[in-house]
């Protein structure tokens, strides 16, 4: 095949194909124009990068970026005492306001296609896509009022990408329709099942009675067997964030009985000032926690997180946009028994060498944790 200038020629040990994440073994791959040009199952002579896992990027799909600025002042508190409507966090935020995107974060957040925010403050999602903008990844910024009763959702909507409820049950019965009308053409997600109270509270069943279309509820901890085959009947995707459901609920949801109704799990960090915003850390407490195959969850983190906002998946295809990275895992780039599980776990520990985004190319990208 000719080759167009300037392409870029990657010898791989493993390439993560397509929305199966098929394993191709050792393979080449042709980037030009920010484009897969070429797939091929053998090593070639001429290639600019030897060695390593090409990965599609994936999504974080439930993100409290805000706390961050705020980091560890949860110890000792219930989720109510630090996140709940007049939980600590929400004084911190107030108190340090800057800097609004940490550097060391950037640095984390450019392994990621995109990040999924609750924002409390609706103004600052404008300027937080700029921020991220400046890495090529993609803000999707989910706020809510603070008062449901009168504020303008429409307001909140010229800034954001949708809805993030926070808590469901506090929404008045005659906002249902306006917000069931957003819910047609806008992303709504909501908070569901975080803990006991909230299951019986009965937030799912409620929002749902309403009319309002959810494409993601986020936690589901201790989501019901007939909600499970909501999720499942209605497309609504199950965003799980497992290091804070450990830490303020003490239980993980039923992912094998999600995963037998068919609902489809992504995965979020939640409030990044208890938890640093690391999908790979989330991903590596799954498979020690609930033992699900390590493909599966690598689904869960590179794939489903698109579907929970309404994309299609940016996978590694030929044809398809360049949006990869290139992890060398060292010894296991060859010698891995099952190099889905060496991926979550020993990606900590390895090296990202290098980040594509369509026609952005980021070399010897440092992994933080
Ligand atoms: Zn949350």
């Amino acid at each position: 095949m000719k080759r167009g200038s300037p392409a870029l020629i990657i010898n791989l040990h493993h390439i993560l194909y397509g929305e199966e994440l098929e394993d191709l073994g050792r393979a080449h791959l042709v980037v030009e124009d920010g484009f897969i040009k070429e797939i091929g199952r053998s090593w070639v002579g001429d290639a600019h990068i030897n060695g390593g896992v090409a990965v599609p990027l994936p999504v974080n799909a439930h993100i409290h970026l805000n706390d961050y600025r705020a980091p560890d002042h949860h110890f000792g508190l219930s989720l109510s005492d630090y996140a709940g409507r007049k939980g600590l966090k929400h004084s911190l935020i107030q108190l340090y306001k800057e800097p609004l995107m940490p550097s060391e974060l950037l640095n984390l957040f450019l392994q990621y296609s995109y990040i999924v925010d609750y924002q409390e403050k609706y103004l600052l999602c404008r300027e937080l896509a700029y921020e991220l903008g400046k890495i090529h990844t993609n803000y999707i910024g989910l706020s809510r009022p603070v008062d449901w009763v009168n504020d303008d959702l429409e307001e909140i909507l010229k800034h954001c990408s949708g809805l993030g409820i926070s808590n469901p049950v506090v929404i008045p019965v005659f906002r249902s329709s306006e917000i069931a009308r957003i819910s047609r053409n806008r992303i709504v997600s909501s908070h569901i099942s975080e803990n006991r109270w909230m299951e019986e509270t009965g937030g799912l069943h409620y929002l749902l009675s309403l009319g309002i279309k959810l494409k993601q509820v986020v936690h589901g901890v201790f989501l019901e067997d007939w909600e499970f085959k909501i999720l499942a009947d209605q497309g609504i995707t199950l965003v799980s964030c497992p290091r804070s459901n450990i830490w303020f609920s003490g239980k993980l949801p039923d992912y094998h009985k999600a995963l037998k109704y068919g609902v489809r799990v992504a995965i979020g960090t939640d409030n990044a000032g208890c938890f640093h915003p690391d999908i790979w850390e989330e991903a590596f407490i799954l498979l020690y926690y609930s033992k699900i195959d390590p493909l599966t969850i690598l689904k869960f983190i590179l794939i489903n997180g698109y579907y929970s906002i309404g994309l299609k998946p940016l996978v590694i295809k030929e044809g398809g946009l360049a949006y990869f990275m290139v992890i060398d895992l060292g010894i296991a780039n060859e010698r891995s028994g099952n190099i889905y599980l060496s991926l979550i776990n020993r990606f900590k520990w390895s090296r990202i060498n290098l980040i594509i985004k369509g026609k952005h190319v980021f070399n010897n990208a440092t992994i933080v944790v």
